[in-house]
């Protein structure tokens, strides 16, 4: 597919008290036309922070420290503020997973659909309506017109998520962000909305961005995943890759943290301990301190990226004798 987006090197800090500290440590990714890119991992291990980057709205103590971000081949960080507010509403869009903090609770929906319509579309009042009846439509929204009147608290939260969906699509966006958006559903909802976003994504060939830590939803809608630990990405390759040959002891853990209702031997295997602080200092790998695995010179030194497969790579050292054999026999180690 067509290159859409393309993160090099990006480098994302905080100031804090306890000085700057790097969320994002050098990570490199890219979105085509019409796929989607999972980034997974717990909590805290800089995906929500590598798509705020993304759409330059980090909080204020956060900032870009290195690193390019391409839209089409165009570097983002070059525009200013207007320039980016433009691009938000038009090529860039992204939806949150509690639709309730996006929604102003004291306008209707349809005053809500219709505002950016008539702002970045300078249509009338009466064609934003009917747009807007059009969007709810194709979110799966019944009833559209008796929608526009209401107010978002008397929406299901599946309801919400939808008109969420739709405000986000009224601008055409190339690009579709979506951090967490099921995971305050309840699992028949979920189904429904990721279901949603994978036929949206085909019929208007857009490319995704799903932020999730949730390896079920990987499965439902990636066609790549990027797995990030502590502000790395630690592995990425295709999806029937990361499932059936995950090449870093942390992807097989979050692999092993959910249930699988398909393989009745399978047994639910946490992994131990906590993902480190951004404060705290590790040596070598940085998931050593976890990882049942740890040789002595995981604990000293970082490996590098492993090429595991074509478009599969893994920073962990264990696929390193893989990658020697791959070089003699005449392959490329990354
Ligand atoms: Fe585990 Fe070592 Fe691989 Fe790190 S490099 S994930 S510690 S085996
Ligand atoms: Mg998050």
């Amino acid at each position: 597919g067509e290159r859409l987006l393309d993160v090099k090197n990006l480098v994302t800090s905080f100031r804090t008290a306890d000085g700057t500290l790097q969320a994002v440590r050098d990570v490199s990714f890219h979105v085509d036309k019409g796929e989607t890119l999972c980034i997974v991992g717990e909590s805290g291990c800089g995906k929500s922070i590598t798509s705020l980057s993304v759409m330059r709205l980090l909080p204020s103590n956060g900032s870009i420290e290195s690193g390019e971000i391409l839209l089409n081949g165009e570097p983002l960080q070059n525009l200013s503020n207007e320039q980016m507010r433009k691009i938000r509403g038009n090529r860039l869009s992204m939806i949150f997973q509690e639709p309730m903090t996006a929604l102003n609770p004291v306008l209707t929906i349809g005053y809500q659909l219709r505002e950016p319509l008539m702002l970045h579309h300078k249509v009338s009042k009466a064609e934003a309506s009917k747009q807007g009846i059009e969007l709810l439509r194709q979110v799966g929204i019944p009833n559209p017109e008796k929608r526009l009147n209401q107010y978002p608290h008397e929406l299901s939260g599946g309801m919400r998520q939808r008109v969420m969906i739709a405000m986000a699509l009224s601008c055409h966006p190339s690009l579709l962000i979506a951090d967490e958006p099921t995971t305050a559903l309840d699992v028949t909802i979920q189904a429904q909305i990721l279901d949603l976003i994978k036929d949206l994504k085909e019929k208007l060939n857009m490319g995704v961005l799903m932020i999730t830590h949730d390896m079920g939803v990987v499965a439902e809608v990636a066609d790549r995943v990027m797995v990030m630990y502590a502000g790395k990405k630690i592995e990425e390759g295709p999806v029937e890759e990361i499932f059936t040959n995950p090449s870093h002891p942390y992807t097989l853990g979050l692999l092993h943290s959910v249930p699988n209702v398909d393989d009745p031997e399978f047994e639910l295997e946490p992994i131990p301990g906590n993902m480190p602080g951004l404060n705290e200092q590790i040596s070598g790998c940085r998931f050593h301190p976890r990882c049942k695995f740890a040789m002595d010179k995981c604990k000293v030194t970082e490996p590098p990226n492993f090429k595991v497969s074509n478009g599969h790579s893994a920073m962990c050292w264990l696929n390193e004798k893989e990658a020697e054999k791959d070089e003699s026999s005449g392959r490329v180690t990354v």
